[in-house]
C-alpha cells in the first residue's frame, strides 16, 4: 500500500494531463476513492491546471484595466 501511493503519487501530473493509460487511469482512480492525501493532490492538480488553461483565455476576453 505505502508503495503503491508513492508510485500513484508521482504519476498524478500525468493523470490530471490525461497521458495515463486507461488501466492505470483505473487503478489510480481506485486509489484516490481511497486516500485522502492524494485525492487532495489531485484536486489541486486539477484546480491549477484548469486555472492554467482558462487564464489566457480570460485575459484576452475581458482586459484587465477595463
Ligand atoms: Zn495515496
Amino acid at each position: 500500500m505505502p508503495d503503491e501511493h508513492r508510485r500513484l503519487r508521482l504519476s498524478l501530473g500525468a493523470y490530471v494531463l490525461g497521458e495515463m493509460s486507461a488501466a492505470e487511469a483505473v487503478a489510480l482512480e481506485r486509489h484516490l476513492a481511497r486516500c485522502v492525501d492524494c485525492s487532495v493532490e489531485a484536486d489541486g492538480l486539477i484546480e491549477a491546471l484548469f486555472a492554467l488553461t482558462l487564464l489566457p483565455e480570460q485575459e484576452g476576453r475581458r482586459p484587465a484595466d477595463e
